[in-house]
């Protein structure tokens, strides 16, 4: 069955279309924390954060089911529901982001976060980090750093070596703060000499696919300096992040303490129905609509507002922010004492957690590892995944209503398969 799968997909999808594990798994069924797969296993699904209030949430299918028996049609008529989230997203992030752009997608929110910082600066100069992914669309997939594009990288895209506490560049903490933001300032310097400009910094406040580094707060305030001293707007992506994850904070830019001039969401944002968004000041959003007279013709339909206020509404009702601390810090407990030979650090920020992986005190990354130990928590039915630059870090990024007995159950499973797994070459 799972052969025939692959075969159909690869002839009428055609090939690179990645699908996770050697074994891909077939899953036909979802409740809460819960998948099935086609031949009955039962998953705990500890890596998904699509399904934010839990896979097939009742509240937000019956949203989602409802409205798609009353209307749902393109977005130029008017509607109140599209209206009534946009209120309630932003009176949720403060620092005058009043004006959303509704797209469909985390990759045409950063996309149009790009467009409005060229807008309101005139520029088009952009900084990333050097290992992280912000979507693929043509103007976004460069700031996409796993893969290079052909042709290179252009030259209005300047990449910043990504924290990282285990081989820091410029020292622990403190020192690598200010590396970071030395070398933010050179490539604002570059952007200004080359005639691009600088008109942004595009960050995921949690560093997420960079790995989530103990960063914390503090650690972006110098580069925020140099970014507004130049001028340019600091582009803060939630799309991981966002929407109570956090547990101490509602947002990412919270957590790390950051004013943002243009946020972007996406993903969890409707439970798994596609729609995104890019917030942004009035001034600023102006400046945008001036320039580019944009329209979509999905995003923010009266469907996926629904979807979206269901699942605000769920995040609220069920208190899920505050269920996430609780569980982080019970999580984060167990992850310390956590014991094998390979395990160079643990990592967590809010529902979101990586082990990471050596092989030596140079640090070298534990990346076949890391993959073995994915597969055989997989063959356990406990789905995980990898991260960071080297894939030799531990992925655990459950949907919120993952509770304390949930998480018991896995690190109970990563305990005894780290018992067992032999120490292995890269
Ligand atoms: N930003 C970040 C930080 C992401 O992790 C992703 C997707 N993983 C995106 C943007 C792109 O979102 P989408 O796949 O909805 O286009």
């Amino acid at each position: 069955m799972t052969d025939d799968l692959l075969a159909r997909r690869k002839r009428l999808m055609g090939p690179n279309v990645p699908t996770f594990y050697t074994n891909p798994v077939h899953i036909v069924r979802g409740e809460g924390v819960w998948l099935w797969g086609a031949d009955g296993t039962r998953y705990l699904d500890c890596y998904n954060n699509v399904p934010h209030v839990g896979h097939c949430h009742p509240h937000v299918v019956q949203a989602i089911a409802t409205q798609a028996a009353t209307l749902n049609t393109h977005t130029r008529y008017l509607h109140d529901l599209v209206l009534d989230y946009i209120e309630q997203l932003t009176a949720s992030l403060g620092h005058g982001l009043t004006q959303a752009v509704m797209v469909c997608t985390g990759s045409e929110a950063n996309d149009i976060a790009l467009r409005i910082a060229q807008a309101a600066t005139g520029k088009t100069g952009i900084i990333a980090t050097d290992n992280t992914y912000h979507g693929n669309t043509a103007a976004v997939s460069v700031l996409s750093t796993r893969r290079p594009p052909v042709g290179g990288y252009p030259d209005h895209v300047r990449l910043v070596p990504a924290p990282d506490m285990l081989r820091p560049v410029g020292g622990r903490l403190e020192g690598q703060s200010q590396a970071f933001a030395a070398n933010v300032a050179r490539a604002i310097h570059e952007l200004e000499q080359s005639g691009h400009g600088f008109s942004g910094m595009m960050i995921c406040p949690i560093f997420a696919n960079e790995g989530i580094p103990a960063v914390g707060p503090g650690f972006f305030e110098p580069t925020t300096r140099a970014v507004k001293e130049a001028g340019g707007l600091l582009l803060v992506d939630e799309v991981q992040p966002g929407f109570g994850r956090m547990g101490s904070h509602f947002w990412g830019h919270e957590w790390l303490g950051i004013a943002p001039d243009v946020v972007t969401v996406g993903k969890p944002m409707a439970n798994g129905h596609p729609v995104a968004a890019t917030v942004a000041r009035p001034g600023i959003m102006a400046a945008f609509r001036n320039a580019f007279g944009y329209f979509n013709t999905f995003g923010g339909n009266p469907v996926s507002a629904a979807a979206c206020l269901a699942t605000l509404h769920v995040i609220r009702s069920e208190g899920l922010q505050q269920h996430a601390a609780e569980v982080s810090r019970h999580v984060h407990e167990r992850l310390h004492s956590l014991r094998h030979p390979l395990l160079a650090e643990v990592r967590a920020a809010g529902l979101f957690f990586a082990i990471e992986f050596v092989l030596d005190a140079d640090m070298t990354p534990a990346s076949a590892f890391t993959e073995s130990l994915v597969e055989r928590m997989v063959a356990r039915g406990f789905l995980l995944n990898r991260i960071g630059r080297h894939g030799n870090a531990l992925k655990i990024r459950p949907p919120m209503p993952f509770s304390v007995e949930n998480a018991d159950m896995l690190l109970d499973a990563l305990e005894d398969e780290l018992s067992r797994l032999p120490v292995m070459a890269p």
